[in-house]
């Protein structure tokens, strides 16, 4: 078992009121992983101390020196990929394939900043009068929180971190109870690439006291969050008095649109990798297919034959293509969905079942669920669950199937399969979300350009990833100068 405290001003600090826990392999739940140091309010009253602190000194380092850091983290993270990789497979559940990949790309997010460090500035923009000039610098805002959820324990946190440090922030984090470690490992890394004590501080701890603690406090100044809508909604009126920045990423519920042109080997597919992989446990899964009547037996068929050849288990294990849910709580949920959905009519027509033999007994597994039959406005179809669970909803055509991906809350991601490029591009033009897709997944991204959601799935203030990230994390002062004298 690995133990970790939390990073408090450059130390590993153990919690002011000694309180531990513990989490769980979702594999195996007899395994315990990890044990941490469980933060309260006092710890992230000292870890904001610390980054306010270290706020002037940091500020005052060039772009281009904060970017040297985040390479030597990028290089710190490579060179253990497949430790972190194994560990995150244990502590979160995701395939090690899944894992490896995650870490990859963190590497890849804090290169990219890296190289960015060399373009964060201004604009110079013509003056009216002749020996003037107008232009514009970008500042960082002070000490920012942080708070990300469990899905994504390395990728999220770093795709938070790598542009608040570069542009000049002190950072307190706050990860997921529910895995943590990666946040831990990060804070590890920059420690080793030589970040000032207090630039950077993780405390793990709950969302209700050290996540409150950080909404609430007024020396924070911008709260950039990820996680369910409730909770982000809460987090944002608590930020809402004090005008604190404001960046909400919130849940999905993810269309994929087969049209009746469709290629329905690529569309099964790309159905099944986008609502079954990583256990469904993705913002920007696929969780609602909505086909063209025409085609929804002949799709159906080979959406249950990808379900069905999918091999559930222990992540870490040879041949596993989709590993347990986080936690038990979760576990229930989906498979009180799948009760809900048929409830209210739906046909499950693969999977739904809680899988428990064959050494599966102990951890959180059940097979992927295919439903067909499914309402629009049935709760399947409206609510994120955040598990390995497909409704197939029947579309009379384009503008039907359109109707139904929009006729929701959630506005994150957004595929539509089919031959026809005019279809596709009308659908570019009229879907609500943040990303659209075309013959592609709707889960996975380019950390090259901008990601947010719309409607309930955002704040819809500032977009993550891409060099736009680096605006919520910065302000904008125009300079006027004359230099006629
Ligand atoms: P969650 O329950 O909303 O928790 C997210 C984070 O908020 C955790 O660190 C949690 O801490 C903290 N938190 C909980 N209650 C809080 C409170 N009252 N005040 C402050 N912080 C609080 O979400 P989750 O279950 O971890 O993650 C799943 C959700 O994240 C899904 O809805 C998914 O769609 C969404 N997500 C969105 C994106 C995106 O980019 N749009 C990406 C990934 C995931 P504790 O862990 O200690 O409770």
């Amino acid at each position: 078992m690995k133990e970790y405290r939390n990073f408090i001003n450059g130390e590993w600090a153990p919690a002011q009121s000694g309180a531990q826990f513990q989490n769980h392999n979702p594999a195996d739940a007899r395994e315990a992983v990890t044990a941490y140091a469980r933060g309260g309010r006092a710890d992230a009253l000292a870890a904001i101390e610390a980054a306010k602190a270290a706020f002037p000194g940091w500020r005052d380092t060039t772009p281009p020196a904060r970017g040297r850091i985040l390479s030597a983290v990028a290089n710190h993270i490579a060179a253990r990929r497949e430790e972190l990789a194994e560990l995150l497979t244990r502590e979160e559940g995701k395939t090690k394939t899944e894992a490896g990949m995650e870490v990859g790309r963190t590497v890849d997010i804090f290169r990219f900043m890296a190289g960015l460090s060399y373009t964060i500035g201004g604009q110079v923009v013509p003056h009216d009068l002749p020996n003037n000039m107008l232009f514009t610098k970008r500042e960082p805002l002070g000490v920012v929180a942080l708070i990300t959820p469990w899905n994504f324990p390395i990728a999220l946190p770093a795709w938070k971190l790598a542009p608040a440090l570069v542009s000049g922030n002190t950072v307190v984090l706050k990860p997921a109870s529910q895995a943590p470690a990666m946040a831990l490992e990060l804070a590890r890394a920059f420690a080793e690439a030589g970040l000032p004590k207090g630039v950077l501080n993780v405390v793990v701890g709950s969302g209700k006291e050290v996540g409150d603690t950080l909404a609430t406090h007024p020396d924070v100044v911008a709260l950039s969050f990820t996680g369910s809508h409730a909770v982000g909604q809460s987090i944002y009126q608590q930020l809402a008095p004090r005008m604190a920045r404001a960046q909400m990423e919130m849940g999905g519920k993810n269309p994929t649109i087969v049209l009746a042109d469709a290629d329905l080997d690529l569309a099964a597919r790309l159905v099944a990798a986008a609502g079954f992989g990583q256990t469904g446990q993705v913002c920007t899964a696929t969780s609602r297919a909505i086909v063209d009547r025409k085609i929804a037996a002949a799709f159906t068929e080979k959406l249950v034959e990808k379900a069905r050849a999918i091999k559930v288990g222990n992540g870490l294990h040879a041949g596993v293509t989709m590993g347990p849910a986080v936690n038990a709580a979760e576990l229930k949920g989906n498979l009180d969905y799948v009760k809900v959905a048929r409830d209210e009519g739906a046909e499950l027509v693969w999977g739904g079942q809680r899988l428990d033999g064959d050494g599966l007994e102990h951890g959180h597994f059940m097979s992927p669920a295919v439903l067909t039959g499914v309402k629009p406005g049935a709760r399947i179809a409206q609510e994120e669950v955040f598990g390995p669970v497909m409704a197939v909803i029947e579309a009379g055509g384009f503008d039907e199937a359109l109707a139904i991906a929009n006729g929701i809350e959630y506005g994150l991601s957004a595929s539509v399969i089919t031959r026809d490029l005019t279809q596709a591009m009308r659908y570019v033009d009229r879907i609500e979300a943040g990303v659209v897709k075309i013959n592609q997944v709707s889960t996975g991204l380019a950390l090259q350009v901008p990601f947010g959601g719309v409607k309930h799935s955002s704040s819809n203030s500032f977009k993550e990833q891409g060099a736009s990230a680096i605006d919520f994390y910065t302000r904008v002062k125009s300079v006027y100068l004359d230099y006629s004298a």
